[in-house]
C-alpha cells in the first residue's frame, strides 16, 4: 500500500515548471515555518536565523521539512525527495538559503545514501533513506581503526558468517557522532587470505545491541564530537550488507567521495560544520575591532575572500559534475585539500582579528571564534589527510607515478601491520 501524501509535502513533480515550483516554496515557507524564523531570514538571512532559532526548536520543527520532499529534492518520492530536475533544486536552494534550513544527518545524507544509491537493493534504500532524510535514524561511520586510517585498506576488525547473519569483532576509531547515532556504515575484514582490498565486505550495523560499546573521545574545544567503538560479536544481518562479499572496498568509494564532498563544502555540509564562520564573517568582525584599518589585515582579508570564492566555484563544478551523473573524481581531493588548508587560515584570522579579546574573554566556555580556530585543526586530517590528498591528486590529475606498495597483491594476512 503506497502512504498518502503528506499535507506538508510540495506538491510538484518533474514536469512542474521553474516558476511554480519557485512559487510553491515561497508558499510552503509562509505556511509552514514559524513566524520569527521567517520574519529574521527575509529581514536578515542566515545570521538573523541563527539569533532566533535555537538548535533545539530547529531539531523539534524538523519533520515539518523533512515531510515536504524539501530536504533532498532530486530523490524520489519514495526516499523521501519530490524527484525533480537539477535546475529546480538549485532554484530551490536559492529560495531556502536566506533560512539557514541546514540539513540534519549530514553523515546519513552524504555517507550511507551515496553508497546505498551506487550499490544497495532496493528494499534497503526505501528501508534505510526515508528515516534518514527525517533525522529519525542518525548515521555515523565506523571505517577507521587505530592501525588503519591513512592506509584503511588495512583495517583488521573482522565479520564472521553465522547462517543468515554476521558476528563483527574489532575496534574502531574517531567515530564521529558515534554516541548519539542509531546505525553506522561498517567495514570489516571478511577474508584475510586475499590482498587488502579484496577482504572487505561493507555492512549496515545497528549500534542499539549488546555486543556494541561506544566511549566517547573529548578533543580540543571541550566537546565530544568523536568516540572509539568496541565491537564483540556485534550482529548484522546479511540482508545489512551493501554490495557482495569481498567487494565492499569498492562500496566504500562511494561513501568516501561522498564524505570528501561533505568536508570540502561541496556537500550539504557547510563551513560551521567543520569549524568557524566563512570569510564575510571575519571582514564584519575587522570592521567592528578596527582591525581593518591594518594594511597587513586587509590584504589578508582579500586573499582569503578570493580564496572562498575560487573554492565555491570548484565545489559547484563538482556538484555540476555529480548532478549530471559523473562519479566526483579527484576534484572533490582538490576541494578538500584547499578546504581543509583555506578554513584553518580563515579561523586563524579571525582570532588575529580579536586580538587581546581572542585570548581571554569574560563568562565561562569558549568565544565561537576560538572554538571554531581549535575546531578547523582537524579540517586537513578528517576525511582523509591533505598528505593523502595531495596523493591521489599526483597521481590521479597529474599522472605521477603510483605510491611505491611492496606488499601488493600480498595475502593481507602476511602483510605486516603496527
Ligand atoms: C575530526 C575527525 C573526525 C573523524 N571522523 C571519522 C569518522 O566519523 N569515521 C571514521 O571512520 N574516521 C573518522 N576520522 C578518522 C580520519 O579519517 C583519519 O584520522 C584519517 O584518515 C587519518 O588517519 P590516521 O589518523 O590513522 O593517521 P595516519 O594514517 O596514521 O597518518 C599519520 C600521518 O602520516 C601521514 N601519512 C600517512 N600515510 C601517508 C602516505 N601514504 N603519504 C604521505 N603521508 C602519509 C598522514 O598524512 C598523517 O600526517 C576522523 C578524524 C578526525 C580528525
Amino acid at each position: 500500500m503506497t502512504r498518502p501524501a503528506d499535507p506538508a509535502r510540495l506538491a510538484v513533480d518533474r514536469s512542474t515548471p521553474l516558476d511554480e515550483v519557485v512559487a510553491a516554496v515561497r508558499a510552503w515557507l509562509e505556511e509552514h515555518l514559524p513566524r520569527p524564523w521567517l520574519e529574521a531570514g527575509r529581514a536578515g538571512g542566515p545570521a538573523a536565523v541563527r539569533e532566533v532559532r535555537p538548535r533545539a526548536a530547529y531539531e523539534e520543527w524538523y519533520p515539518v521539512f523533512a515531510a515536504s520532499g524539501l530536504v533532498v529534492p532530486t530523490w524520489p518520492v519514495a526516499y523521501g525527495g519530490l524527484d525533480l530536475p537539477v535546475a529546480a533544486a538549485r532554484a530551490i536552494e536559492r529560495e531556502l538559503a536566506p533560512f539557514h534550513l541546514g540539513r540534519l544527518n549530514p553523515l546519513g545524507l552524504n555517507l550511507a545514501a551515496p553508497a546505498l544509491f551506487a550499490h544497495g537493493t532496493e528494499e534497503q534504500r526505501l528501508r534505510f533513506l526515508p528515516p534518514i532524510v527525517r533525522n529519525e535514524e542518525v548515521w555515523c561511520q565506523l571505517f577507521s581503526e587505530p592501525g588503519a586510517g591513512s592506509d584503511l585498506a588495512s583495517l583488521a576488525t573482522r565479520a564472521e558468517r553465522d547462517g543468515d547473519r554476521w558476528l563483527v569483532t574489532g575496534q574502531k576509531v574517531w567515530s564521529t557522532w558515534a554516541h548519539v547515532a542509531d546505525f553506522a556504515v561498517l567495514l570489516a575484514r571478511t577474508d584475510p587470505d586475499v590482498p587488502k582490498r579484496e577482504g572487505i565486505t561493507y555492512f549496515l550495523l545497528d549500534l542499539h545491541q549488546p555486543g556494541v560499546e561506544v566511549r566517547p573521545l573529548r578533543h580540543l574545544t571541550g566537546d565530544v564530537d568523536f568516540n572509539e567503538v568496541f565491537l564483540d560479536r556485534a550482529v548484522v544481518p546479511d540482508t545489512h550488507r551493501v554490495g557482495g562479499v569481498g567487494e565492499g572496498w569498492r562500496v566504500a568509494n562511494a561513501t568516501l567521495s561522498g564524505e570528501r564532498q561533505m568536508v570540502s563544502g561541496a556537500g550539504s555540509g557547510g563551513v560551521d560544520r567543520i569549524g568557524g564562520r566563512g570569510v564575510e564573517h571575519v571582514i564584519e568582525l575587522a570592521r567592528h575591532t578596527g582591525a581593518n584599518t591594518d594594511p597587513a589585515i586587509r590584504q589578508e582579508l582579500a586573499r582569503c575572500y578570493a580564496e572562498e570564492r575560487i573554492r565555491d566555484w570548484t565545489n559547484q563544478r563538482v556538484r555540476a559534475g555529480v548532478r549530471a551523473g559523473r562519479a566526483p573524481g579527484p576534484e572533490s581531493s582538490v576541494g578538500k585539500v584547499h578546504q581543509g588548508e583555506l578554513n584553518q587560515r580563515v579561523q586563524l584570522l579571525a582570532v588575529r582579528v580579536l586580538g587581546a579579546a581572542g585570548a581571554a574573554w569574560p563568562g565561562p566556555g569558549l568565544r565561537p571564534e576560538v572554538r571554531g580556530m581549535l575546531r578547523s585543526r582537524a579540517n586537513t586530517i578528517e576525511g582523509g589527510t591533505s598528505e593523502v590528498n595531495r596523493n591521489i591528486i599526483g597521481e590521479r590529475v597529474l599522472g605521477l607515478p603510483r605510491e611505491p606498495d611492496p606488499y601488493r597483491g600480498v595475502p593481507w594476512r602476511e602483510v605486516p601491520r603496527s
